[in-house]
């Protein structure tokens, strides 16, 4: 087997939520600004990044065996793959990934990949190195300028969270909530808007709790925020994910129905429709007031898509709790959501709490939200057939002459066309299924 040597070609294996493929795009550019290119498609790379998830089940036993198959498939090519392990993972568990898979050559958490060069040099001459450090925003610092982008691309503007939700690990693994400065972030937003970005889903564990102050030392809030983003030429359109229901203020509230460029979708996790639970997870919010801040968004925004998080058979939750789960859920039709079965995650409150419900409980009441989930996907997507609107195109599709774009509300749109990658295309809604619709375009225009 050849001896480790400085790695040519990379790849990055992103899991779980949006900030890490982020994170792993972050990385990739660094590598990149130190000569490594990506690794061609369908060929193995020299190094490899398992930029990792820790939010459910399992997140560890699939390191183990994502590291297993590379050193397998290395030995079948004669190489030996540098692996680095980053990611929520690499925080919770980097010492004991170093003990059990010495095939790793490094680890490293999120708040630290800004060193992931100097890590690969040392990995390089045989030394094995572990960072999980969390330095208050040195990482973004010490990155490079963005240059190569997609049509939508994902700008972290706040990390960590503070609000300790029972069962949940990202307090641990993230660390405490800090805002990227305004400055930085109005540069960063510039050159991904430079490098071909027409629109910008602005991230973080909790985005609306995001705050800063302009070059004249004022307050500015996440709506400031959007408002002076929404001013760049050339970028069409505004997202954000996650905000958490505690952070929602009037002025945001307020910007869904004054700034053009903010998309009519909201992300908004409940997790549960009983209060009792809520109680039990600390969210500090209850199914009324979450229903009450929704009403306040669709009185600005009366097309406003709503998404959230479910969690089912958190610790002692009951048929009827989770029956309120359900009624929650259908008053609100969600056009879109994510649902989960509780996982107990080491360390946490709720992993020791009493009453954890049995798997086949939590199976049954998944597929039931799921079923209801999915009804209500499936009718917003069929109101919307006979509309019209925009899409902004982002990758083609399967077919030749295919486009693959998203409508304000967040749906894929497939439709044909003489379109072009970032063209923002007035297209009718004219067929609709559960995860997509098609479209016929009435009118390309460039952007
Ligand atoms: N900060 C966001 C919020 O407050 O809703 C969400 C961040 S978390 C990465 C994304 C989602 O994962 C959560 O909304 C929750 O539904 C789910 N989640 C977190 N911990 C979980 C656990 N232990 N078991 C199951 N789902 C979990
Ligand atoms: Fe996790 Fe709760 Fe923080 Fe969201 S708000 S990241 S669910 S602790």
């Amino acid at each position: 087997m050849k001896p480790t040597t400085t790695p040519k070609t990379y790849r990055v294996k992103s899991f779980g939520c949006q900030m890490n493929v982020y994170d792993g795009e972050r990385m990739g550019e660094l590598l990149e600004a130190q000569g490594i290119t990506p690794a061609p498609e369908g060929e193995d790379a020299d190094l490899v990044v398992l930029n990792t998830c820790h939010i459910r089940e399992k997140a560890t036993e699939k390191v183990y065996s994502d590291i297993g198959r590379l050193v397998k498939a290395g030995e079948e090519a004669g190489k030996k793959p540098m692996i680095a392990v980053a990611g929520c993972v690499a925080q919770a568990e980097g010492e004991e990934i170093m003990a059990r898979a010495p095939a790793v050559g490094m680890v490293v958490g999120p708040q630290a990949y800004h060193r992931l060069g100097d890590m690969v040099k040392d990995a390089a001459a045989g030394r094995r190195n572990t960072d999980t450090d969390m330095p208050e925003d040195a990482k973004f610092a010490a990155l490079p300028a963005r240059r190569k982008v997609a049509a939508s691309a994902f700008l972290t503007i706040q990390e960590g969270c503070d609000k300790f939700c029972t069962y949940c690990v990202v307090p641990y693994t993230r660390g405490a909530e800090i805002s990227r400065p305004y400055s930085d972030l109005l540069r960063e937003a510039e050159k991904l808007v430079e490098a071909g970005a027409r629109e910008l889903t602005l991230l973080g564990q909790n985005v609306n709790a995001w705050s800063g102050e302009d070059d004249k030392g004022r307050a500015v809030g996440f709506d400031g925020l959007i408002r002076t983003l929404a001013e760049l030429p050339g970028l069409h359109r505004i997202r954000y994910t996650t905000s958490h229901p505690n952070d929602m203020t009037e002025g945001l509230i307020a910007a869904h129905g004054e700034v053009e460029k903010l998309m009519p979708y909201l992300h908004l996790p409940v997790q549960s429709g009983s209060d009792r639970v809520l109680k039990a997870m600390n969210r500090s919010h209850t199914a009324q007031s979450y229903l009450k801040l929704l009403d306040r968004f669709r009185a600005v925004r009366p097309d406003i898509a709503l998404s959230g998080d479910f969690i089912v058979g958190f610790p002692g939750e009951t048929e009827a709790e989770f029956e309120e789960t359900l009624a929650l859920v259908n008053e609100v039709k969600y056009a879109a959501a994510y649902s989960f079965k509780y996982s107990p995650r080491p360390g946490t409150p709720a992993a020791s709490m009493d009453g954890q419900v049995a798997p086949q409980v939590m199976d049954e009441r998944l597929q039931r939200l799921q079923a209801a989930l999915n009804h209500h996907q499936l009718a917003f997507n069929e109101a919307s057939v006979g509309k019209n609107c925009k899409v902004l195109i982002e990758r083609k599709g399967k077919h030749p002459g295919q486009w693959l774009g998203k409508s304000p509300w967040l749906q894929s749109v497939f439709f044909e066309g003489d379109c072009a990658m970032g063209d923002l295309v007035e297209v009718e809604l004219v067929q609709a299924g559960p995860n997509s619709l098609a479209g016929r375009v009435l009118q390309p225009a460039r952007a």
